[in-house]
This record gives structure tokens, sequence and C-alpha cells, in this order.
């Protein structure tokens, strides 16, 4: 997220607050009118819009060389098979070090633990075992 865009949003809710000023907002049936509200909600509409494209940015992660939505990859689209073992999990345990390492707890210990070095620069047990 640039922090051009944070300035942005942080701006556009501080100009929505003083055009509609910060008593209509509180109780926006004294002063509302339906043109006002409607107004008002493109507005506020605008900011979620701005602040979702914030979130989805923030929420890229580098997959491969590429940049992924997060969204993809969790909580449904991630794998829920441990690549090293094959084990399938729902574990919470599992789901942690499979974010974290790309195996299960499993493997973890059984790899990666105390040699997380060598896991992280790619290293791979084979298959066999
Ligand atoms: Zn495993």
């Amino acid at each position: 997220m640039s922090k051009d865009d944070t300035d942005y949003v942080v701006k556009l809710e501080r100009a929505i607050k003083k055009k509609y000023g910060q008593e209509t907002i509180q109780n926006p049936k004294s002063s509302w009118s339906d043109e006002k509200e409607q107004k008002y909600l493109e507005d506020l509409k605008e900011v979620s819009r701005r602040k979702a494209q914030q979130n989805e940015k923030a929420e890229k992660v580098e997959t491969d060389g590429f940049l992924v939505s997060k969204q993809l990859l969790t909580p449904r689209g991630r794998s829920r098979v441990c690549p090293v073992c094959s084990v399938y999990s729902f574990e919470m345990k599992d789901d942690l070090y499979m974010n974290k390492f790309e195996c299960c707890f499993q493997c973890y210990v059984k790899w990666v633990e105390d040699r997380e070095e060598r896991w992280i620069s790619g290293w791979r047990p084979d298959k066999e075992e």
C-alpha cells in the first residue's frame, strides 16, 4: 500500500465529515434530505471502495514470483494437503506450519525444526522417505 493512497482515504473521510458536519453524521435525521442522504451514502461508498482496494493490495502475496490475492489462497483455496508427506489436515496447528513452512506440523518436527535454514533455502526430503 502506498502512502499516497492512505493519505487519500484519510483526506476523503475528513472531507466528508467537513462537508456534512459531524452533527449531521451522528444524527442524520435532524438535517437530512433524501438527496443529501443519497450523496452521503455515495461518498461513503467511495471511501469503502478505496479502502477495499488498499486491503486488496496489502493482501497480495508473492507466490512463485506472481502476485496472488491472499483471498485466493486463504482460507478455502489454500492447500490442505502437506506437499511433503501428502497428509490432509484441517488442524489449526498444521495450518500454521503449512503457511509458514509449506509443510504440516509432523513434517516440521521431522525435517524443519533446528534446520530451518536448510528448509528455507529450498531443500526437501526425498518423496520415498
Ligand atoms: Zn507433512
